[in-house]
């Protein structure tokens, strides 16, 4: 025997938005002075209503296991909301509910490839999604767009991409972290008629549907593309819109025959998601959208002012984000008067020196940048600028 740990498993290493998230609130509670743009999460409180539906569940007792694909209290909810927001109905056979959006996307990967499928996903992408893929046993096909066209994504480039691949699957986020991108209606149509054609499956992992900034809306695939409703899995879920991050509730929609055979892996692998935040999401869909708007009227502020501090900074550009609530900001025009060569040295040395921490983009497909987070307070975005500017101001040539 070569040690306990599978070949399959020697290669994951942890989430490196978890593990930097973790590491700035160590730092803190040490009594560093470290600010941290890492976060993943909206800072705010979950809802009152959505706390106290759960205080109830746990007094009613109702703290057993539930089906494994979800209470149907639930599932109808979900099936009857997205069926008006995507526009296409939706039966309750149709969804289930997960540990959260990345739980369902694991399911999804899991059911709709087998060993030697490729699965492509575009730069710059979330973390999780290549050793998600990895996973299950199927290839990334990691597909990059072009930084200059801000991440622009177009069927030619699509076509030429994955020509001669084995490509079954394409795992697609918008609006997107770490860039805050959002595919509009034109792109999306286009893709998604090129998806019809070609026969790929798609994975939607819309979590951040609900946040969108200046006037930009996100859109469905399967709404501008009803037709692809069948060979889509759309992911979503409370965590983001709801800052429900730690109640760990996601959804899944698609197909039926997926979303069973999702259940039925679900059955054996984790049983059930959480009887009491099954519950708290009903509330969350039925009360939430108020103190919903109000998040991302916050978040709309927060954007405004962290877009107006960064593009007086010379040195670095980026993609004004519509949607999520992240700027991924090219700042490899000072990597040489640093002394580093990745965005992940460059992130140290932001750290040691100015007690700032971001996310280096490397490990989302794009090493000449770095992730701001604006979930956070504007007292703390303000003195993270003051941090990032002065930092910049030593090194910039
Ligand atoms: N997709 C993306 C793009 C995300 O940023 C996140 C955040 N963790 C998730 C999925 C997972 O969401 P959840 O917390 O509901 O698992
Ligand atoms: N999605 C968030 C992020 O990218 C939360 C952390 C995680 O689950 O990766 O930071």
């Amino acid at each position: 025997m070569n040690g306990p740990v599978s070949k399959r498993a020697s290669g994951i290493e942890p989430s490196v938005t978890l593990s930097l998230n973790t590491k700035a609130n160590e730092l803190k509670e040490a009594g560093e002075d470290v600010i941290g743009l890492a976060a993943g999460e909206p800072d705010f409180q979950t809802p009152d209503v959505i706390k106290e539906s759960a205080i109830e569940t746990i007094r009613a007792g109702d703290t057993r296991y539930t089906p494994a694909a979800g209470i149907s209290e639930l599932r109808r909810e979900i099936a009857s909301a997205y069926s008006k927001i995507i526009g296409v109905d939706y039966q309750p056979s149709e969804v289930m509910v997960s540990n959260g959006a990345k739980h369902c996307i694991f399911n999804a990967l899991y059911v709709l490839t087998d060993p030697g499928d490729e699965v492509a996903i575009f730069t710059p992408y979330w973390v999780s999604y290549p050793e998600m893929v990895k996973l299950v046993g199927a290839t990334p096909r990691i597909v990059e767009l072009d930084p200059a066209n801000d991440y622009k994504l177009t069927v030619e480039g699509l076509k030429n991409a994955l020509a001669g691949t084995n490509t079954r699957v394409i795992l697609y986020n918008s609006p997107n972290n770490p860039a805050g991108i959002v595919y509009d209606r034109d792109q999306i149509e286009k893709v998604g008629r090129f998806l019809l054609d070609e026969g790929i499956l798609l994975i939607s992992d819309e979590i951040y549907e609900f946040l969108t900034y200046a006037g930009c809306r996100h859109y469905s695939p399967v709404s501008i593309v009803p037709e692809l409703k069948e060979s889509t899995v759309v992911i979503t879920g409370v965590s983001k819109s709801y800052s429900m991050t730690g109640w760990r509730i996601g959804f899944a929609l698609g197909n039926r025959e997926v979303i069973y055979r999702m259940g039925a892996y679900q059955a054996h692998a984790t049983g059930c998601p959480n009887a009491i935040s099954q519950r708290a999401a009903v509330t969350a869909l039925r009360e939430g959208e108020k103190d919903r708007e109000k998040m991302r009227k916050a978040f709309q502020k927060r954007r405004e002012m962290l877009s107006g501090r960064l593009s007086g900074i010379p040195s670095v550009k980026y993609p004004e984000p519509d949607g999520a609530f992240y700027f991924l900001v090219d700042v490899s025009a000072l990597y040489g008067s640093c002394g580093v060569d990745s965005s992940t040295a460059f992130c140290d040395k932001l750290l040691e020196e100015a007690g700032l921490l971001l996310i280096p983009g490397g490990p989302f497909g794009c090493d000449d940048t770095v992730r701001f987070s604006f979930a956070v307070s504007e007292e703390t975005l303000d003195e993270a600028l003051n941090r990032f500017e002065e930092f910049v101001k030593r090194y910039a040539e």
